[in-house]
């Protein structure tokens, strides 16, 4: 008989779902308890198709945009914020609406608007098109902030306003050591621009990416669970190459596997993006223990215990 391949797997921790995460499907969740079915989202909730299905099986109805929800219905907004004009047009529909965007979110909205009053024009240190940086954006008359995504965009900046100074914030689901590198690249070209007092990068993503960098060198393998359009699952995917994995890929859950990854792998490293559920992760290990000789080593992070409270409209009515 022929022998089972020993495995020996690392299991990053932190990883999977953060207090946003956790806030914004308790606030679908707790709607279409208190309201009933149909409770309509704006965008993913989170990025997570898993996610996405459940709550759809649940009752909620996922948008693009707000113009597709009838007058009169219930909307919630996504974890990932939304400009100005998103709440402003669901008053205007007669919508009656909820704003699930992360807290950590709203400091960086709330901080724009505190620099754009005092007389800044804002350079923002994210991905073009993510929803947040879009929603980050639109708190500000247009033409107040500016995006970079690279040095290299610092360095090719032109035409920013000689009448207001620079001040920069960031996304929160970006690399911590890629936005270092962009950050030294702003002291330089810009010296007295001004700095966020306390890092916009949450700590979630910080302490996902802290995990991957102790695993990944072990590993000879890192799967990240996650899906393609997370943000600060794709980050891990980089961080763990970055950090001496010889490969990682990105899998949104047991069935995206090629199994071949696997041929001569000693130790595999596993972790989890801020909006994969556990039960995925969980899916993973189930499977390799039916394919592999395995032994499991859960490493030790910080403690996270941040809650995000729910709208008092929205908190779980007691049973
Ligand atoms: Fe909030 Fe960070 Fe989670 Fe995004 S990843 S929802 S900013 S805690």
């Amino acid at each position: 008989m022929r022998e089972t391949q020993h495995l020996s797997v690392l299991l990053a921790n932190p990883r999977g779902f953060c207090a946003g995460v956790d806030r914004a499907i308790s606030m679908v969740e707790n709607a279409l308890e208190k309201y009933g079915a149909p409770i309509y989202v704006r965008h993913q909730i989170v990025h997570n198709r898993h996610v996405v299905e459940r709550l759809e099986g649940l009752g909620a109805i996922f948008v693009k945009e707000l113009d597709e929800v009838p007058s009169g219905e219930r909307v919630i907004f996504s974890a990932h914020g939304v400009a100005k004009s998103v709440p402003e047009q669901a008053e205007r529909l007669k919508l009656i609406s909820f704003d699930a965007t992360c807290p950590l979110v709203t400091k960086v909205h709330k901080k724009a608007e505190h620099l754009i009053n005092r007389g800044y024009h804002i350079l923002l240190v994210g991905h073009a098109g993510h929803p947040e940086v879009v929603g980050t954006m639109g708190q500000v008359p247009p033409g107040h902030m500016t995006l970079v995504e690279t040095a290299e965009d610092v360095e090719a900046l032109t035409d920013l306003p000689d009448d207001r100074q620079l001040a920069f914030i960031t996304q929160t689901t970006l690399s911590v050591d890629d936005t270092a590198s962009i950050v030294t690249a702003l002291h330089n070209r810009f010296p007295d621009i001004l700095a966020p007092k306390s890092e916009d990068i949450c700590y979630a993503t910080t302490n996902r990416q802290q995990a991957i960098k102790a695993i990944a060198k072990r590993a000879d393998l890192v799967l990240v669970v996650g899906a393609a359009n997370s943000s600060n699952s794709n980050r891990l995917v980089e961080t763990a190459k970055g950090y001496g994995a010889p490969a990682a890929y990105l899998v949104a859950d047991v069935s995206a596997i090629d199994w071949a990854w696997l041929d001569g792998v000693k130790t595999l490293g596993l972790t989890a993006g801020a909006s994969a559920p556990e039960h995925l992760v969980q899916e993973i290990i189930d499977n390799l223990r039916q394919r592999f000789d395995i032994s499991m080593t859960e490493t030790s992070g910080p403690l996270e215990d941040v809650i995000f409270r729910l709208p008092r409209e929205l908190e779980r009515i007691p049973a």
